[in-house]
């Protein structure tokens, strides 16, 4: 019988804790690394991130969780299915970048979210036609660098349902080709036993979202199957994200020897009371592995021990991989005592886990120390006043529904166009301009101090007297004032806010080589000051032409933010709601006729579970009214939401009430309009007249032919003229010919109404 082991994560970041990786990976695109150094920084980081572990006191240290780029990726490089169109590439390397990122010739992969994440995975596309193949070299190499150091190394692996389920079918469903895929896992475990693997982790997070009864029946077959081995690791099927659900007994049907369960983001009363889970290792995640709070001990003690009373045997660990927080707290000396002693990020909840699992076998007086610390840290965190703001919990409470209700939108039209005469079909774009190496240079000299902030506020002032000087030039009818004193959409808010902190060096990955340093939201939400309101008004003086003021909403600052986890997220999401709401208020006085407030991330944080996906959007639409009610009817709203597969959502579009929604609608030519009418929306739309993914110009007539096919879904006077989203990553001469365009196909399709 394989030795249980007591403690554990289930991944660790990858990017390297100053992002080497980040740095490394971009040199080898650049041609400035071979890939011999790439490789070089690849092993120096696993080494570093396995012996962190290993000193610890983890007795089980997950490996191959380590990555170029994704773990679904290297999943369908495992298996043999990469799309047909990199297949000639010779050079493994370029050809898994080539997925990636695509080449001159080749388009890559598409991308999406990880989950309710905002990780996003690379999809692998699967047909008919696929031959899968087992390529083992990357999973076997780790496991022998690991054993290499001494490191109980436990193989990880994507599972063969998640890998599925979350690929694209062009010809087929996810599940038709499982039997293929199954047999290599299956001779995937056979070589994990031959290399000494005692157990292999294999994560199956699609399962914590509603599952169908083939699926559910899929869950179990495969794991009979798998577990039936004669010559196998022990298996761990890992959940995280949320409750198993019916998955739970599906798994417990089977012989495989552990579940890795979410006890934060799930419940512990369900997996107590499974049957037969007395039968089993219970990787218990107790320590959140996607939040920055320290761990209450005592409660994670309680937990564990009602777990241990039923369970076979349990074994502390994250919530899900550490992939999702920054690696330490070490050197964010820029954070205030009592805020970082109530933090935990990646070093710090190892050895949180690392210390209950020293209490479990030994008692809670073994960890005497780490249990008076983290006592501190709840009372002096429940009891910090800069939690509990009463001037805003008593506006908070004050709040009735007219605070989130304009008047009817057909009445605010007609006002607004008597306030604000537009030509039919009017032209905007969504808010940014091209970010320039100007910008960048004068944001990174403010940064080290080589310019003030006078001089910083005067070459951004330049910029976006540049940008209005070009929006004249071109003629569009809605202006904007091109955003160049954003850094991010939403780190530029919260930068101004109190409730927020922000760290020296918390970065995550977002995608591949990409990293985001989220702020956190630890406290209640204040508006000191405005905060957009002279750079509006400073690009309105320059003007004629209305000129959007532009904010980000509150989902969507709260899903890129990490939040606070003491209250539910409709507050938090209320308190940043009055924060956007006051600073509309000052833009419609400083004379905005027009205030975008984007939410491009509602979408994201939309439960994986039905059932609860209905209370999620009333009060993330709640919030969003909350925002953007407190303006005279004359003020036109505008919102944005980046892509145009509502599925879910499509309902709440309505729901926001915005008088103009701006949507990414090239791709899928129109068909978004579509479904919005058939939800019944009647207000203002904007669907992206080209796609600003690609540095591609439109033709005028390509433009205009999107529109005529748009002015069949939606009558000219709701029909707005933009791109898919803002501009800010493209270059300025193909953005200029790119409006050029959209202006001449505008003007050409209104004399035809
Ligand atoms: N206003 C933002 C911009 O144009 C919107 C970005 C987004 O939707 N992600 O850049
Ligand atoms: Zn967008």
């Amino acid at each position: 019988m394989t030795i249980a082991f007591t403690a554990t994560v289930l991944g660790s970041p990858r990017i390297g804790p100053h992002r080497e990786l980040k740095k490394a990976v971009e040199s080898y695109w650049a041609g400035k690394l071979d890939a011999a150094a790439l490789s070089s920084v690849g092993a120096d980081l696993r080494r570093q991130t396995w012996t962190e572990l290993a000193d610890a006191g983890i007795d089980s240290v997950p490996v191959n969780t380590f990555s170029y780029y994704d773990q679904m990726l290297d999943t369908a490089v495992l298996l043999g299915a990469l799309p047909e169109r990199v297949a000639g590439i010779e050079n493994d390397l370029d050809r898994y970048f080539a997925a990636a990122r695509g080449t001159d010739t080749v388009p890559p992969l598409e991308m999406t979210k990880w989950f309710d994440t905002n990780y996003h995975y690379l999809v692998p596309e699967i047909t008919a036609a696929t031959t899968f193949s087992l390529h083992p070299e990357k999973i076997l190499g780790e496991i022998a660098e690991a054993r290499a150091l001494g490191v109980p190394a436990r193989p990880v692996v994507v599972g063969p349902i998640t890998f599925l389920l979350l690929s694209k079918f062009e010809d087929l469903e996810p599940l038709d080709r499982l039997d293929d895929v199954v047999a290599l896992y299956a001779d995937l475990l056979e070589r994990l036993a031959d290399a000494g693997a005692e157990w292999v982790q294999i994560d199956e997070p699609a399962l914590v979202a509603d599952r169908t009864d083939a699926e559910l029946a899929a869950v179990r077959s495969v794991y009979r199957l798998l577990s039936a081995l004669d010559r196998r690791p022990a298996i761990l099927v890992a959940s995280y994200f949320g409750d198993l659900g019916d998955a739970l007994p599906a798994l417990l049907d089977t012989e495989v020897e552990g579940i890795a369960v979410d006890l934060v983001a799930g419940s512990l009363a369900t997996v107590a009371a499974a049957e037969g889970i007395d039968r089993k290792h219970v990787v218990a995640g107790v320590v959140d592995g996607r939040n920055v709070w320290r761990t209450d001990l005592d409660r994670a003690l309680d937990t564990l021990d009602a777990l241990r009373e039923r369970a076979g045997s349990v074994a502390v660990s994250t919530s899900c991989s550490l992939l999702h927080v920054p690696y330490t707290l070490d050197g964010e000396d820029g954070l205030d005592r009592a805020l970082r002693s109530w933090l935990a990020f990646g070093t710090e909840k190892i050895r949180e886990v690392s210390a209950l699992a020293t209490a479990l076998r030994s008692g809670r007086d073994a960890i005497a120390d780490e249990l008076t610390e983290s006592r501190a840290a709840v009372a002096t965190r429940s009891a910090d006043p800069r939690l509990h703001d009463d001037a805003i919990r008593g506006r908070l409470a004050a709040l009735t529904a007219s605070d989130r209700t304009r008047a009817a939108a057909a009445a605010r039209r007609t006002v607004q166009a008597a306030a604000l005469p537009l030509p039919p079909l009017p032209t905007t774009t969504i808010g940014s301009y091209p970010q320039t190496t100007e910008i960048r240079v004068a944001r990174a000299a403010l940064r080290t101090g080589a310019v003030d902030r006078a001089e910083y506020e005067r070459r951004m002032r330049e910029e976006i007297a540049d940008v209005i000087a070009l929006q004249e030039d071109l003629g569009l009818d809605v202006l904007v004032h091109g955003e160049p004193e954003r850094n991010d959409m939403v780190q530029y808010f919260a930068e101004q806010l109190d409730g927020f902190a922000a760290t020296a060096n918390g970065w995550v990955q977002s995608y591949g080589s990409r990293c985001v340093r989220p702020p956190i939201l630890f406290g209640d939400v204040r508006r000191p000051q405005a905060m957009t309101v002279d750079w509006i008004a400073y690009a309105q003086s320059l003007t004629t032409k209305p000129v959007k003021g532009m904010l980000t909403g509150p989902v969507t600052i709260l899903a890129w933010s990490f939040v606070r986890d003491d209250q539910p997220l409709a507050d938090t999401a209320d308190q940043v709601a009055l924060a956007i709401r006051d600073e509309t208020v000052d833009l419609e006085k400083s004379g905005a006729a027009v205030i975008q407030v984007d939410e491009p991330a509602l979408r994201e944080l939309l439960p994986l579970r039905a059932a609860e996906q209905p209370a999620y959007l009333d009060w993330s639409v709640g919030a969003f009214r909350l925002a953007t009610a407190g303006v005279a009817d004359a003020t036109a709203i505008h919102t944005h939401l980046c892509y145009s597969e509502f599925g879910e959502v499509i309902g709440a579009i309505a729901g926001l009430d915005a008088d103009v929604t701006s949507i990414e609608a090239a791709r899928s030519h129109m068909e978004v309009l579509d479904d919005l009418r058939a939800v019944g929306f009647d207000l203002g739309v904007g669907p992206g007249v080209y796609d600003i993914h690609s540095p591609r110009v439109p033709s005028v007539d390509e433009i205009a032919g999107s529109l005529r096919v748009a002015l069949k879904a939606v009558p000219a006077e709701r029909l707005w003229v933009n791109p898919d989203c803002g501009l800010k990553t493209r270059g300025r001469a193909e953005v200029e010919a790119s409006l050029r365009h959209l202006v001449a196909a505008a003007r050409s399709v209104r004399g035809e109404l």
